[in-house]
């Protein structure tokens, strides 16, 4: 069973042949979800589907999660978890939580949303907490502590002043404090020494939290690495995001097939001209590449626009006519080119870009290694000019 992602629709009647798609296996999804639960058996699983997935698709996504055994759902953005309970992902259904707030966001529509929202200092306790009282309902507060990684969540120094106001408004029947929980700095880094820094941490502040009476039904603090490597992280929940697109956090913690993963986005495009050029011939803007030889162009029709990093300019791999081929010159806009060495495949012949590897197609990983980033930019940010395809839904 196949249709277009509704976020990525185009006019494109079905059965033309496309510039470019993304497929999207969401049986692989439904594996990896399974794997990740089998890692981590007693704790409960969250999907994380910011960002569309990480550019997946977050309503398939999160749907073939939650039928996979995922009972939690996480996105940055409050409009990100309120699409979905929109899209029907229902509070009898899954638990859905936000993290990345600012103030004057939608509080009241996550109140009766029945998400979950975090709070990390005393702002955005009271925006939701003022929100509670305009809704006549309690909200679901998961408070946030920075156990290390210096980014969003509450200093331990305040800790214990949030906690006690949290209580209060618990008290009062505004909020209901669900959860405790933090973020690694480093965890796809093992035996980095702020891993144990920050569990020893974590640790401590739940531990001063609960002392002061606070009794949350999760505490987390486990990313992808974390639930792959480190047992003792696992806690109540562990939050899952680029593992469950089949994708290894990083080289360090292995492959994808040593982690019992598998890719779950292949990226192709169709060849939209071969042509034969002289040696010495100039190739894209700036003539950063020049025919060594008499030999065949061919021109893939996606470029930056698409997502495809500009970073990639003269190192990007692809796979066409069962050869890898290297981008030549530099990506523009919305095509590369690549040297074809003399051979001839036919206009509109398939080039994958990535996907998992098995027909020997570069993978997401290979582009980030060509690109100088890391394979959750490669994936995340493919354009909505990209339609995406699903493949085995249920
Ligand atoms: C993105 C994110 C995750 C998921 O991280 P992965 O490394 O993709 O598993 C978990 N928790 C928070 C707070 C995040 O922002």
């Amino acid at each position: 069973m196949r249709h277009w992602g509704a976020m990525n629709e185009t006019a494109h009647p079905r059965s033309a042949p496309l510039r470019a798609r993304a497929e999207i296996d969401l049986a692989a999804v439904r594996a990896n979800v399974r794997a990740l639960r089998d890692r981590a058996p007693g704790a409960a699983l969250m999907a994380v589907v910011k960002s569309d997935a990480y550019g997946h698709g977050a309503v398939p996504c999160a749907r073939a999660a939650v039928a996979a055994g995922a009972t939690w759902l996480g996105t940055a953005t409050p409009e990100e978890a309120l699409a979905l309970r929109e899209a029907g992902l229902s509070p009898g259904q899954v638990r859905i939580m936000c993290w990345l707030w600012t103030p004057g966001g939608p509080w009241r529509e996550a109140i009766e949303a029945d998400l979950d929202v975090s709070v990390s200092g005393m702002w955005a306790l009271k925006e939701v907490r003022e929100a509670a009282r305009a809704a006549g309902r309690p909200a679901r507060v998961q408070l946030k502590a920075d156990t290390g990684l210096g980014r969003n969540g509450c200093q331990h120094a305040d800790w214990a002043d949030l906690v006690t106001e949290a209580l209060r408004a618990e008290a009062e029947g505004l909020i209901r404090v669900t959860g405790l929980w933090s973020h690694f700095a480093c965890a796809d880094e093992p035996g980095h020494p702020s891993v144990a820094a920050q569990l020893d941490r974590f640790r401590e502040m739940v531990a001063h939290a609960e002392r002061l009476g606070v009794r949350p039904e999760v505490r987390h603090i486990a990313n992808s690495p974390a639930t792959l490597t480190l047992p003792e992280a696992r806690f109540d929940l562990v939050r899952s995001g680029i593992a469950l697109y089949g994708i290894s956090p990083s080289a360090e913690i292995g492959t994808p097939v040593d982690l019992g993963l598998r890719p779950a986005m292949t990226l192709t495009a169709s060849l939209a001209l071969v042509k034969r050029v002289p040696g010495g011939h100039g190739v894209s803007y700036g003539h950063h590449y020049v025919t060594p030889g008499p030999t065949t162009l061919g021109l893939v029709p996606v470029g930056y626009a698409d997502g495809i990093p500009r970073h990639a300019s003269g190192t990007g791999p692809v796979l066409v006519g069962g050869k890898w081929r290297t981008v030549a010159g530099r990506v523009a806009m919305d095509q590369f080119v690549v040297d074809l060495g003399g051979d001839e495949p036919e206009i509109g012949s398939e080039v994958v870009l990535f996907g998992p590897g098995d027909r020997g197609e570069p993978t997401a990983e290979d582009w980030a290694q060509a690109a100088g980033t890391i394979a959750y930019e490669i994936v995340t940010r493919i354009g909505t000019r990209v339609p995406r395809v699903y493949l085995n839904e249920e």
